[in-house]
C-alpha cells in the first residue's frame, strides 16, 4: 500500500440525469476544476444487490451470481475490503446489511453485524450497518443520511481507516415511491447534495480522495434492473490528484474495483479484469 487514503461515497438509485440538474454543489465543484466528472454505466442486472457485488468485487453478476436481492451471501472472490486487508490497511463500511453480508459474512445477524471492529481478523476492519428491516412503499426504514455522514467520519477521525464506503438506499426508496418527475425528487436531491457537502469538506481536508456515485439509475417511473441508459447509467465524480480519461468517456462499473486498489497501491487481484480508469 501507498500512503493514500480513499472514501466510496454511494447514493444508491441516482439516474445520470438527477446528478446533472439536481445537486449544484457536487457540478459546482466540477465547474470550479476542484473535481472530475464522468457517466458510469452498470452491470446487468441493474439490481442492487448485483451491483453492490460488482462494484466490490470487479466482476459480473454472470460471475459472482448475485442474480438479484434475494441472493445475497458471502462471496468467493476477492473484493475491496479483503485486498486492502490483506495488503495491511485499514477499511471501514457503512451501509446496508447486503454490503456486510457479501464481504464479511452471512448470514446477518442483528446483534453480532450490526456492528463491529476487527482490524486485521475480516476484511471489514470498522463496520456499521442498518438492515431497513419493515421497509416497504409507505415506509422508506432509511437512517438519516447526515447521521451515516457523520459516522463513516468517525471512522476516519478515531479508527484511522485507509478506505471507507458508504452506501444510503434513500434516494432509491423515494424513486420508487415517487418516481423522478415531482417536486419531492427535486427536494430529496437537493437535500442530499447540501447535507453532504460539509463532510465532503471535512474527508478532503483529512488527505482522502473522495469518490462520489450511484450503483444504477433508475426509470422515470422509478424502476431498475433492466438494460437502458436509465436504468444504468449515473454520475461519478471524483475528488483528487488523479488522472482520468476524457469528460465523454462512458466508465464501466467493473472498473471500480481496480481503480480504487490501484490508487491505494494495493495489487489487484487477476479476478478483475476491468482496466482502472484513473492513473496509478
Ligand atoms: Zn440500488
Amino acid at each position: 500500500m501507498n500512503d493514500r487514503k480513499l472514501l466510496l461515497i454511494i447514493l444508491d438509485g441516482v439516474p445520470y440525469a438527477n446528478w446533472r440538474r439536481y445537486f449544484g454543489n457536487l457540478e459546482g465543484w466540477v465547474a470550479a476544476g476542484q473535481a472530475r466528472m464522468w457517466k458510469m454505466r452498470a452491470v446487468l442486472p441493474s439490481i442492487s444487490a448485483s451491483c453492490y457485488a460488482s462494484i466490490h468485487s470487479g466482476v459480473p453478476p454472470q460471475v459472482h451470481r448475485a442474480w438479484g436481492n434475494e441472493f445475497v451471501r458471502r462471496l468467493e472472490m476477492p473484493d475491496i475490503f479483503s485486498e486492502v486487508t490483506r495488503a495491511g490497511g485499514l477499511t471501514g463500511a457503512v451501509a446496508h446489511s447486503f454490503w456486510s453480508e457479501f464481504f464479511n459474512r452471512a448470514p446477518f445477524d442483528m446483534v453480532r453485524d450490526i456492528e463491529y471492529d476487527e482490524p486485521g481478523a475480516s476484511p471489514i476492519s470498522h463496520g456499521r450497518f442498518h438492515t431497513m428491516t419493515g421497509y416497504g412503499h409507505a415506509n422508506q426504514m432509511t437512517p438519516a443520511d447526515p447521521d451515516l455522514f457523520a459516522t463513516l467520519t468517525m471512522l476516519c477521525e478515531r479508527k484511522g481507516i485507509d478506505y471507507g464506503m458508504l452506501h444510503t438506499c434513500t434516494l432509491d426508496s423515494m424513486g420508487h415511491r415517487f418516481g423522478h418527475d415531482c417536486t419531492e425528487m427535486d427536494k430529496a436531491c437537493c437535500a442530499m447534495d447540501v447535507m453532504l457537502q460539509p463532510y465532503l469538506e471535512r474527508w478532503r481536508k483529512a488527505g482522502y480522495e473522495v469518490i462520489v456515485t450511484a450503483d444504477h439509475g433508475q426509470s422515470m417511473r422509478g424502476h431498475h434492473g433492466g438494460a437502458g441508459e436509465d436504468q444504468q447509467d449515473f454520475a461519478l465524480y471524483y475528488f483528487g490528484p488523479a488522472e482520468g480519461p476524457p469528460p465523454d468517456t462512458v466508465l464501466d462499473q467493473l472498473s471500480l474495483a481496480p481503480t480504487i486498489l490501484t490508487r491505494l497501491g494495493v495489487p489487484v487481484p487477476e479476478t478483475m479484469r476491468a482496466a482502472p480508469f484513473l492513473s496509478a
